[in-house]
């Protein structure tokens, strides 16, 4: 079994791989990267040949893991292999980016159509024979439908994290590490430095700053992923007995609905729709001016303020002492949101302005933090090669170190387009 790394080397983005077992190539993701800078084009993994890979698997809908694929079928053909959810996200995910990011991509929505026509869907457990290996999903995790992979050929198993959440959330169970003895693991290390604030410590500072909020009359505005940020936010609220108005606008719906669909992805779809239900749902414009006209909780895309309606929001909320901005997403460098946590200042209408709302940072994350993934490390049985991957350059490599010196595996942080042998 070979590997070769198209992407995700020693950075957090278009992760792939692809694993030749003898006669037979899987492809674990095929995502992009986003450009630092506006005018700059999104970076894709290594090229590949579609006609080479026998099964692409997308392991979750987020564009870092998904948004390449339907560069697959230009010129070419292949299987997409994902659960239903991850399916019908990526699809929402992918075309949502062509919209926004108009011909800065080699392929557009014929592509997309392809994909769909050409998408296998199945459940985590279920065997997928191809050529001379076989592969299966595993709960991850990480968001609705998201997946780790194992792949088997000739006597050796691979172990794909994708991105993998160990601990599970308000509405997934955690991620399903029964998964045997494994020759080579591929792991990522996004958090292998730093250990997360626990979740509960996290939900109590933001519903106390939340309350404080609404006793000064004021209005809460939370920035946040439309998957899955933007509905634990909403869970947690529902699970504190918050009172006043909470509304949810923009991609968020889309992703609502879908996750309704999927009730069986869920930890209990109950703690969902509670949730859901409760929340005041913006459809269209008036909606949103309506929407502001009492105290209330504001819960909106993008999570690092990049467009979206948050652009709207942040104009009608910030200059007010009254209200609070709540950043409960990971802040990308050159993002508006980090410019807002490092500054105060955010730029509207085309200058800079200084943001008169009270703005707080609670941390809540979908990807496992240090102690869970050396955890993980330590209950992996075999004796695995180990890749440290999905991460920057010094999280992959003292992960790999460490990883090295406590457990007496190999491991290492490969270089974009190596290839590893087991
Ligand atoms: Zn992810
Ligand atoms: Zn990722």
């Amino acid at each position: 079994m070979n590997v070769r790394v198209l992407g995700a080397a020693s950075e957090v983005g278009r992760s792939g791989f692809l694993v030749k077992c003898d006669r037979t190539n899987i492809l674990l993701d095929y995502g992009v990267m986003f450009a630092k800078r506006r005018d700059d084009q999104p970076l894709y993994p290594l090229h590949i040949t579609p006609k080479d890979v026998d099964a692409a698997i997308i392991t979750h809908a987020h564009l870092d893991h998904s948004g390449c694929v339907p560069s697959l079928f230009i010129g070419g053909n292949t299987h997409v292999y994902a659960t239903p959810p991850t399916h019908d996200l990526s699809i929402l995910l992918i075309e949502d980016m062509l919209k926004i990011e108009k011909n800065k991509h080699s392929f557009d929505y014929r592509h997309v159509n392809s994909m769909i026509k050409n998408s296998k869907e199945i459940g985590f457990r279920e065997p997928v024979k191809t050529g001379n290996a076989t592969f299966e999903l595993r709960s991850s995790g990480h968001v609705i439908g998201g997946s780790t992979v194992l792949v088997e050929s000739e006597g050796k198993r691979l172990f794909y994290t994708g991105d993998i959440n160990l601990r599970g959330s308000r509405m997934l169970p955690k991620a399903d590490l029964d998964i045997g003895d494994i020759d080579l693991l591929i792991t990522e290390s996004t958090y292998s430095q730093t250990n997360q604030t626990p979740q509960h410590e996290s939900e109590k500072g933001l519903i106390e700053f939340t309350n404080e909020v609404m006793d000064r009359k004021g209005i809460l505005f939370i920035p946040s992923f439309s998957v899955e940020r933007s509905q634990e936010i909403a869970c947690v609220l529902k699970n504190a007995n918050f009172q006043h108005p909470v509304i949810m606008d923009g991609m968020a719906l889309k992703v609502n609905d879908i996750m309704f669909r999927y009730p069986e992805y869920l930890k209990n779809i109950n703690i969902f729709s509670d949730a859901i239900n409760h929340a005041f749902l913006v459809r269209n414009h008036g909606d949103r001016k309506k929407a502001l006209s009492q105290p209330c909780v504001v819960i909106s895309p993008a999570g690092m303020l990049v467009g979206g309606n948050a652009v709207y929001y942040l104009q009608e909320l910030a200059l007010d002492e009254k209200n609070g901005i709540a950043m409960v997403s990971y802040q990308g460098e050159g993002t508006p949101g980090r410019k807002l946590l490092e500054t105060g200042i955010i730029s509207a209408r085309g200058k800079d302005t200084k943001v008169k709302a009270t703005v707080k940072q609670f941390q809540f994350s979908g990807h496992a933090d240090r102690d869970s993934l050396f955890d993980m490390i330590k209950n992996i049985s075999g004796n695995p090669k180990v890749l440290t991957v999905h991460g920057d350059d010094k999280s992959c490599i003292k992960f790999a170190e460490e990883i090295h010196e406590k457990f007496g595996l190999d491991a290492h942080t490969p270089k974009l387009g190596e290839q590893i042998s087991v």
